[in-house]
């Protein structure tokens, strides 16, 4: 009985230094600094990963229908010399800013084709690798025919705004001979489009029409390897690409649901129900995605670009249906964050996450 006394007058009393403590302009400006540090030391999860890995990060989980806590299609990969991005859709810039990702560091971008869930978050990539980090040249930027009218459009749009930036802090912080981006239209005459003899990354052709190129990429690093779906139906030649990889993040959408969710639109928004009827066309299902990894026996399958973005265990269950039955092992549905990390010298694939 005493016991519970004390605890009780233990608990009153540290609610009550709590609440004059964060009254406390003392106590509000350490918060301040140790949330400022927490933000700006560029040292978050991704630079402290140990060793000789290839890593690959979900920075952007969910398609382009809305989905609280996801941003659209964005991976990271990683290895300790060399960073890469992989198409920058719309909140995946913050994401890595939260997750204290240096930009400074990054190589490129690559963009596996124009759809507007993949690259709206491309003048923000521009801006977070330029002012106050080290990039020493523009940015560069790889992707399908048409890549060129949209860097040329966003240094259109976005002129003004970098010479108010460049004229504000000094060329120094903001050099204006950097801004701008360095394109290259991807050839697959030439579908190695990065060779170091460590990191190599080579460029194919998916399923997604009318879009058309639409890429995915392989990377292969010391002997591990991940590949990148972009957006694609079941498609054999991704499979031919994917043979034997380590991780296959392949997009996702679940026809159980855009197709009820079609019925329910129809005579709702006979528009809207004709959009999810048509976007089922293009992309694989969770089974279909599944079918492909088996096929090309990749190790680990990450799925993303989740259409419908599932918001709970339920809706997570739903999307998987009839995933375990076609591979009963070996495959993650993502979220923002979702990493893997691959060990040189091993056959480990480990998941976890940045966050
Ligand atoms: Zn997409
Ligand atoms: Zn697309």
């Amino acid at each position: 009985m005493k016991t519970i006394y004390y605890l009780l007058v233990g608990a009153l009393l540290l609610a009550i230094i709590t609440f004059l403590a964060i009254r406390n302009i003392t106590v509000q400006n350490f918060l301040i600094d140790f949330d400022a540090n927490r933000m700006w030391n560029n040292i978050g999860k991704a630079e402290t990963i140990e060793g000789d890995n290839l890593v690959g990060i979900v920075c952007g989980s969910r398609g382009p229908l809305p989905g609280a806590g996801r941003a659209e299609p964005c991976i990271m990969i990683k290895t300790p010399e060399h960073m890469f991005i992989v198409d920058t859709g719309d909140g995946s810039r913050t994401n890595l800013m939260n997750w204290q990702v240096d930009m400074g560091n990054l190589d490129a971008i690559l963009f596996t084709h124009l759809h507007s869930d993949h690259i709206a978050d491309l003048a923000d990539f521009h801006l977070y690798s330029w002012v106050t980090q080290n990039r020493q040249g523009k940015l560069p930027v790889y992707g399908p025919r048409g890549t060129d009218k949209l860097t040329n459009g966003i240094m259109a749009a976005y002129e003004l705004d970098n010479a108010f930036r460049t004229l504000h802090h000094g060329e120094e912080v903001a050099p204006s001979d950097i801004a701008g981006f360095e394109t290259t239209i991807i050839d697959l005459d030439r579908p190695v489009i990065f060779d170091d003899g460590n990191l190599r990354i080579t460029a194919f052709k998916v399923k997604h029409p009318p879009v058309n190129p639409a890429y995915g990429f392989r990377f292969d690093y010391k002997g591990r390897s991940i590949v990148i779906s972009g957006d694609t139906d079941y498609s054999k030649n991704l499979i031919e690409h994917s043979k034997n990889a380590d991780v296959l993040f392949h997009d996702a959408l679940s026809y159980d649901m855009i197709g009820r969710a079609e019925d329910v639109a129809r005579p709702l928004r006979p528009t809207l129900a004709s959009v999810f009827a048509d976007i089922q066309e293009y992309h694989a299902s969770p089974v279909e995605a599944a079918q492909a990894a088996n096929e090309a026996n990749v190790k680990e399958l990450i799925f993303y670009h989740l259409i419908p973005a599932p918001g709970n265990m339920i809706a997570k269950m739903i999307f998987v249906r009839g995933v375990n039955e076609v591979r009963s092992d070996n495959w993650t549905l993502s979220d923002d964050g979702t990493m893997a990390i691959l060990p040189v010298g091993s056959e480990k694939v480990k998941i976890t996450s940045i966050k």
